[in-house]
């Protein structure tokens, strides 16, 4: 079935707007698209909030941590809580706690940014990283199995380093160590260009050790169990707003969420939602958030 791209009747948007008690959003091309705001975001998010409803933030980018995403909201105009946010950098941290429960002997190899860190030290999880330098000689007797690292964790890093992956492919050669990923994207978007993504950080440990990561990032459904591991909704009254039909949508699709909202502000186009046979739908779309306040 195709997607039906919502009119601005007020009773058509009121009766979306009423099957849901929480809308999941993603950030990046939905609320805004690199610095810049998009049109009367900070408005339709307080106009939903008014009538009760719940929202979660629900982003990708592993590069800041929930305390570092809150002030972004909030320097945007958008109040909410840490809790209300949902980074790949936290549902990281939440899945080797609570899901894998490290044991407190192991530890997490990291390859990532400072939001990683900080969410891995928030859920109490021992990890430790390595530098951008060469291989000295007198490096190479460091590098070799180590039965303590439990978990390789891989996300966006912009040091990334022959250095880094070399010793993320000596602990991955152990089948015992679990190999994460924040996230699968191969591209995001900045500045209005695509620049390598997480998914391309950790494509070259998947070429050495034949393994695929485990993604905590969407369409991952491991993001969905990280969310609901520390917050309880109702599936069927839940609605997925998205720009990337790959990600944001398929999402809300394989969660059995009650509903998927795709916008035209992000990566995904009219065409590729519109595409005959696409296997990504989402229910319903618009040109612009903000064309939910009619
Ligand atoms: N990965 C990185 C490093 C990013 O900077 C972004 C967007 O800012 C994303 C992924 C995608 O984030 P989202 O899921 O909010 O679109
Ligand atoms: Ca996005």
């Amino acid at each position: 079935m195709s997607p039906r791209k919502l009119t601005g009747k007020p009773e058509e948007l009121a009766a979306f707007v009423d099957k849901f008690d929480i809308f999941l959003f993603d950030c990046d091309g939905v609320l805004w698209q690199g610095g810049t705001l998009l049109p009367r975001a900070a408005e339709t998010l307080a106009h939903l909030r008014s009538l009760g409803k719940k929202l979660l933030f629900v982003t990708n980018n592993s590069t800041k941590s929930r305390t570092a995403y809150q002030k972004v909201l909030q320097d945007f105009g958008i109040p909410c809580s840490v809790d209300e946010i949902f980074c790949s950098s936290y549902s990281s941290a939440v899945y080797i706690s609570r899901v894998l429960q490290l044991q407190r002997d192991k530890k997490v190899y990291m390859i990532g940014e400072s939001g990683m860190k900080e969410e891995l030290e928030a859920e109490g999880i021992s990890y430790f990283s390595d530098g951008s330098g060469d291989i000295m000689p007198e490096d190479y007797d460091t590098f070799g199995p180590d039965e303590s690292v439990g978990v390789v964790l891989c996300g966006i890093d912009r040091t990334i380093s022959y250095r880094k992956l070399a010793r993320a492919y000596q602990y991955l050669r152990n089948p015992g160590t679990v190999f994460l990923a924040t996230n699968m994207d191969s591209t995001y978007p900045t500045n209005g260009k695509l620049f390598p993504g997480a998914g391309s950080v950790s494509a070259p440990l998947t070429y050495m050790t034949g393994r695929p990561p485990l993604s905590l990032g969407k369409p991952s459904q491991a993001m969905m169990d990280a969310i609901e591991g520390v917050l309880k909704f109702d599936r069927k009254r839940a609605c997925m707003v998205g720009d990337r039909l790959d990600t944001d949508i398929r999402f809300g699709i394989e969660g059995g969420l009650g509903g998927t909202l795709a916008v035209l502000t992000g990566v995904s186009t009219e065409e590729e939602i519109l595409k005959e046979g696409a296997t990504v739908v989402p229910d319903v779309y618009l040109d612009r958030l903000c064309d939910i306040l009619g």
